[in-house]
């Protein structure tokens, strides 16, 4: 039956990977818990078995989600398929909520989407009761499942009244679905959702034809350009930036440079948003340049590159956006450039927010894994797909594995800029930031230095052999690993961490990337 509904309603020869297994199992009547990355076909998992499941005499299928957007794609391309869906948001009046309300009470409705704010009220609660009563209930579907977990990179407040689905209609089968949880957010999703009973169905999370390359920034803008122009001249693709001022400036400067390239954040028009959502999934070769706001639920398959001009929050919203990326399993890349000012940017977000202080300290963990895994200089895929709990073996795919970095040794560089950092903390009684910092071990007789009388300390001129560049690269490795750590609410002062000892005590080693060391002749070639 399940396959046969797949080519007759959807027109596509057989499963691909896990659907076939999801798809028998919520037909029958179980609860599932799909893991599945962008683009693996999570939408049929729910489709088909709301096709079965009405056919026999179940009823309707209510699908949860966060996007008006998508729901409107997927009921058009339903209706298309011939299949009675509907949705309910705050994008209809009040007379086409009611309509799509009584067609609902008729059971002329296979599928029925609905934002999960509308979901929770008492209207539409006791809708699902008469439903429920004429055992005409028969699946609920949450997607976007992560969006429940306040450690998901997406955390919508609205999510949490879902879990009310379960228990006042106990009995009917529920399927969640995310493209992103690491463990922590999959366990709050089990949690929040109680789906403790739910099979989990966890995909492989690997998309072999994404490139993944990560440089050290130095002028983003014009690294940014030459990648483009170099790679991915008249590509379609979405280059992120964290601001929306750095939005428009970018946007401007590609549109320069002869790029069909338009700017798209939360703070423009919604007619305009739209306007450029559709010539970039219509017209070949547009560039979105874009903060977050951009890209969820947006399925165009040729997206050939997905940039990263500032380094994002964490590694499930990376690897989110670089998802968008080849869908339709042709050669792809993702560009990041990432620099220290981004670690300290982020960390003052997550520092001044309101948050409890838990919750920032899991945002400074997750902060800390996306900077190593910049940081690193081996197979990035494994240590991605690592993130996600998933083994892997060196994938021949990605810069660290294309082109093996040269490694410097750091360590002799790192202790003696902590133990600089300590000094000086010593005499003076307050923290002091990098630039400052670096004078002192570099002994450079800055104003700063005299004032306080830095040039008395001991470790002052003992690192005059590094360039600034290296032990910015020190210092970035440092706050990667938490063996420092940046004070935003000091004026991004730096200070000791536990973490600290071992690489004072030469019990740690500090490997760095060959790109900082310009004129250090101590190179080695990685893995040797
Ligand atoms: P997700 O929601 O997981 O990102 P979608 O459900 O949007 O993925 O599916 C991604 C694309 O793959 C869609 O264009 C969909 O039509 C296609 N697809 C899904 N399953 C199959 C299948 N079994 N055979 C062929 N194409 C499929
Ligand atoms: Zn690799």
């Amino acid at each position: 039956m399940a396959s046969s509904i797949l080519q007759q309603v959807f027109g596509y020869e057989r499963f691909r990977g896990p659907q076939a297994d999801i798809v028998a199992h919520v037909i029958a009547g179980g609860d599932a818990l799909v893991l599945m990355p962008t683009g693996g076909g999570k939408s049929l998992c729910y489709q088909v078995p709301a096709i079965a499941r009405q056919r026999a005499g179940q009823g309707i299928t209510v699908v949860v989600s966060p996007l008006i957007a998508l729901m409107h794609d997927q009921v058009g391309a339903l209706h298309e398929a011939g299949v009675e869906a509907a949705f309910l948001n705050s994008s209809l009046t009040f007379e086409e909520a009611q309509a799509v309300e009584r067609r609902l009470a008729r059971g002329e409705i296979t599928l029925l989407y609905a934002a999960p704010e509308r979901l929770t009220t008492p209207r539409f609660q006791a809708l699902l009761d008469g439903l429920q009563a004429r055992g005409q209930l028969a699946l609920f579907a949450i997607d976007e499942a992560h969006c429940v977990s306040q450690w998901g990179h997406d955390f919508r407040p609205e999510y949490r009244g879902l879990s009310v689905l379960h228990e006042r209609f106990p009995g009917v089968p529920r399927i969640a679905l995310t493209a992103t949880a690491d463990a922590l957010t999959r366990a709050d999703i089990v949690e929040r959702l109680q789906l403790q009973q739910a099979r989990q169905f966890v995909s492989s999370f690997d998309r072999p034809n994404i490139r993944y390359r990560i440089v050290e920034k130095k002028e983003p803008t014009q690294q940014l350009l030459r990648f483009l122009e170099a790679e991915h001249e008249g590509d379609a693709g979405i280059v992120y930036c964290q601001s929306r001022k750095r939005v428009e400036e970018t946007a401007q400067l590609l549109c320069e440079r002869g790029l069909d390239a338009l700017p798209y954040h939360a703070g423009l028009d919604a007619a305009v948003r739209q306007r450029s959502q559709d010539r970039f999934l219509r017209d070949d070769g547009v560039v979105m340049v874009a903060t977050i706001a951009f890209g969820m639920g947006i399925d165009k398959p040729d997206v050939r590159f997905v940039a990263h001009l500032d380094m994002p929050k964490n590694i499930e919203g990376y690897y989110q956006e670089t998802g968008r990326a080849g869908r339709d399993g042709l050669p792809s890349q993702a560009w990041m450039a990432y620099g220290l000012q981004d670690v300290v940017n982020q960390r003052r977000m997550i520092d001044e927010s309101p948050a409890a202080d838990e919750y920032k300290q899991v945002m400074r963990g997750k902060l800390d894994a996306l900077l190593a895994l910049a940081e690193a200089t081996d197979c990035r895929r494994v240590r991605l797909l690592g993130y996600f709990g998933e083994p892997s073996t060196p994938c021949g795919n990605c810069d660290n594995c294309l082109a093996p970095p040269q490694v410097w040794d750091g360590t002799d560089a790192a202790r003696k800029l902590l133990s600089t950092i300590y000094r000086v903390q010593q005499k003076s009684g307050i923290g002091f930031g990098a630039g400052h910092l670096m004078d002192i071990l570099r002994g450079k007789a800055t104003d700063k230095v005299a004032q306080f009388g830095h040039q008395e300390v001991s470790t002052f001129g003992i690192g005059a052999e590094f360039s600034e560049a290296q032990l910015r690269g020190v210092l970035r490795q440092l706050i990667a690993v938490g063996a420092l750590a940046v004070d935003a609410e000091a004026y991004n002062t730096l200070r000791l961490t536990d973490g600290s000892r071992a690489v004072l005590k030469g019990e740690r080693q500090v490997l760095l990337r060959e790109s900082v060391s310009q004129g250090g002749g101590r190179t080695r070639r990685a893995g040797t």
